[in-house]
């Protein structure tokens, strides 16, 4: 036996005993119970991060100790296309030999991302494989094979059919930048000082952070309990503008604030959404919206001589001219307002009208608040079952248009003729005059059917065994991006929900507790770790001491402290492998190691308390195993059989965390079968 533990020598040749004992592939068993876990896809296009590491870690604790309990266990891994995410990327790539998406063809850009794409996520998989990830490779699904997307070209037809889905020329938020729109939950929020331009309108001044709109003003509006203003609501009433004079109403509507301004508000309906929701309760009373952005953020023709410019620079002219004309009576510096920005980019993103698919989604949202109250879907921790409830109580109509190539392409088609649409479950209509709509859909919309359209496309019978999964376990940032689609797209496709339980965990900070991110500079790659301290020890230090929904702190000297365990575990195998004291059994010691520090590993990873389990093997080991009883074996008080039995319980129990090291002094202590497949040592009657 080495002297010294190498991971290096171990861990992939252990990987592939395991991989090809086909222990990863349950095996079906009728009168058990399984317990499934479908991973939560990575990123095809990127390379595991440190987060991806924790999550792996978390799972497969359960699925490692489940698997040794006795239970059909299937942890279905998969990959993730990310549609925005991956062609953002690809991008920027391009940006760096100079190229833009804009020299492509769509067919031949998607080809170039599919191409990148599958060299990448070659390399996401054996990331996993190096993790210890015990998946079952034989199952793993892409969100792009043919038959998940038949599956979701059939869940928008079916939507469609059940009148769920309609085409509704609503305001997006819109990136001019990356030339998408976005939905609202994928808007991140800034705050930003701005000027506060005071503009002569008829006999009023307005106060408005956005001059260059003003093309598009349809009416004025004030508070209806106004006493200033009156006398002029229901009115219309003459302006000076910079392209001539023209007319406008004013009308009252609560949504104004006196206190804002001067207490008067132009009403811009294609540019802002709390006055695209005022045109829709004033529809009779104003002329139709005006749009005077377009999707490349410059103004358009109704913009006259400023047709053409950009957003900034239009701001810019239109102040000067305003002043020139008298009609600007000050501008204000450092007004603080929220703006919405894109999360890729941070470009401001613009409201602008556009069409799209949305889906209706409150009978949607109605069976999955009632899933969650009757606890058909329970969280774990319940503070998420609270964020769950507010997001699906708050959810508006979901837009699943994307304006991207890579994804899956929406299958309605367009009448050049009529204008007429057809939605068909992805076969073009007959006839030339149909035209793709050239829109993709949003990536939350056909990885919301994960869990049921993996399980419909894996083995036969997949499906009615395993479905609905045990646990889901992403991070709790994106419970409202895909948990709670999940549940909402599970129960309309399924009629049952798609997993009984919700673990989510937390995200990884660095030991300052500043989250991880490659701009901040504090980035710990979990593959560096994994070849330098090997995985183990990689493992044990994402998940020792956390509850599994807190966010934990990490740094490399951690990772190196379970490096030194790992060395503790391997020594105590040397000592106990080669000592024999031929002595009677000690009574109580056995109790201690067979039954009862078993079953308090075994309560605590019943209820998912991972963290604390790893603690009491990381102090069991260290401090009661290798300090006390080998110094008592020595002493004779122990026998050397019980002692190595003992050791072979905490193998068992350390398996799940630390699988590759325990696996390797399982066999150097003689054993012969995969401690991987070994039975866990107390099943508990809770
Ligand atoms: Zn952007």
């Amino acid at each position: 036996m080495d002297t010294k533990y190498d991971h290096k020598l171990y861990e992939d040749k252990i990987y592939k005993e395991w991989e090809q004992s086909g222990a990863f592939s349950p095996v079906v068993d009728k009168k058990k119970k399984p317990f499934t876990i479908i991973m939560p896809p990575p990123n095809a296009s990127d390379p595991l991060h440190i987060g991806h590491a924790r999550e792996v870690s978390t799972q497969d604790i359960l699925i490692r100790f489940h698997r040794m309990t006795g239970d059909p266990t299937l942890w279905l891994p998969g990959a993730d296309h990310a549609g925005i995410e991956t062609q953002f990327i690809f991008e920027k790539k391009l940006r760096e030999k100079g190229k833009s998406r804009f020299d492509f063809d769509r067919e031949t850009l998607y080809q170039m991302i599919w191409d990148d794409v599958q060299k990448n996520k070659g390399t996401m998989e054996s990331q996993l494989r190096r993790l210890g990830a015990s998946c079952d490779w034989s199952r793993n699904k892409f969100t792009l094979d043919p038959d998940i997307v038949k599956i979701v070209y059939q869940t928008f037809k079916n939507l469609y059919d059940d009148k769920l889905i309609y085409r509704g020329k609503r305001l997006v938020n819109y990136c001019t930048k990356c030339g998408t729109g976005y939905s609202e939950l994928e808007v991140e929020h800034i705050d930003q000082e701005a000027k506060l331009y005071y503009i002569k309108y008829g006999p009023f001044v307005l106060a408005t952070t956005r001059p260059e709109t003003k093309f598009a003003d349809t009416a004025l509006a004030v508070h209806p309990n106004d006493k200033r203003y009156k006398k002029y609501v229901g009115q219309e009433i003459e302006v000076e503008g910079l392209l001539g004079n023209f007319k406008l109403k004013v009308i009252s509507d609560t949504y104004v604030d006196p206190k804002f301004g001067t207490g008067v508000v132009k009403i811009t309906p294609y540019h802002d959404f709390n006055d695209f929701e005022v045109w829709e309760r004033h529809k009779n009373e104003m002329p139709e919206p005006k749009q005077v952005i377009d999707k490349t953020g410059r103004l358009t023709e109704i913009a006259g001589k400023y047709a053409g410019v950009k957003i900034k620079a239009a701001r810019e002219i239109i102040e000067n001219d305003l002043k020139e004309m008298g009609l600007l009576e000050k501008v204000t510096q450092n007004y603080l307002h929220n703006v919405g920005v894109c999360y890729r980019c941070k470009t401001i993103l613009e409201p602008i009208p556009s069409e799209q698919w949305y889906i209706n989604v409150k009978p949607l949202t109605t069976k999955a608040l009632k899933s969650i109250k009757d606890e058909k879907v329970k969280f774990v921790a319940k503070k998420y079952e609270k964020i769950a409830i507010h997001w699906l109580k708050n959810l508006k109509d979901w837009n699943i248009s994307r304006q991207i190539v890579w994804g899956i392409r929406i299958p309605a088609w367009k009448n050049k003729e009529t204008g007429e649409w057809v939605i068909t479950d992805g076969k073009a209509p007959k006839g030339a005059v149909w035209e793709q709509d050239t829109d993709t859909f949003d990536t939350w919309f056909s990885s919301g059917q994960w869990p049921f359209a993996t399980l419909q496309t894996t083995k036969k019978g997949d499906f009615e065994y395993f479905y609905p999964t045990s646990v889901m376990d992403p991070s709790y940032d994106i419970l409202p991006f895909w948990v709670i689609r999940m549940v909402m797209l599970g129960l309309y496709r399924t009629n049952k929900v798609p997993f009984a339980n919700v673990l989510l965990h937390g995200l990884v900070r660095d030991k300052n507790g500043v989250k991880i991110s490659k701009s901040k500079g504090n980035v710990i790659d979990p593959i560096d770790m994994a070849d330098k301290y090997g995985a183990d020890a990689l493992r044990i230090a994402l998940v020792r001491g956390v509850q599994v929904e807190s966010d934990n702190s990490l740094s490399e000297e951690n990772i190196k402290g379970q490096r030194n365990f790992s060395n503790k575990i391997w020594n105590a195998g040397r000592f106990v492998k080669d000592f024999d004291n031929r002595v009677d059994d000690n009574k109580e010691f056995n109790d201690y190691y067979q039954k009862e520090f078993p079953k308090k590993i075994t309560l605590l990873l019943e209820k998912y308390k991972i963290g604390l389990a790893a603690e009491e093997l990381y102090n069991t080991f260290w401090h009661k195993f290798c300090d006390i009883e080998i110094e008592r074996a020595k002493k004779d008080e122990i026998s050397s059989k019980q002692l190595k039995e003992a050791l072979m319980v905490l193998l068992k129990l350390l398996h799940p965390f630390m699988p590759f090291i325990t696996e390797a002094l399982w066999h150097e202590l003689g054993n012969k079968d995969l401690l991987l497949t070994s039975k866990w040592p107390s099943i508990s009657n809770v």
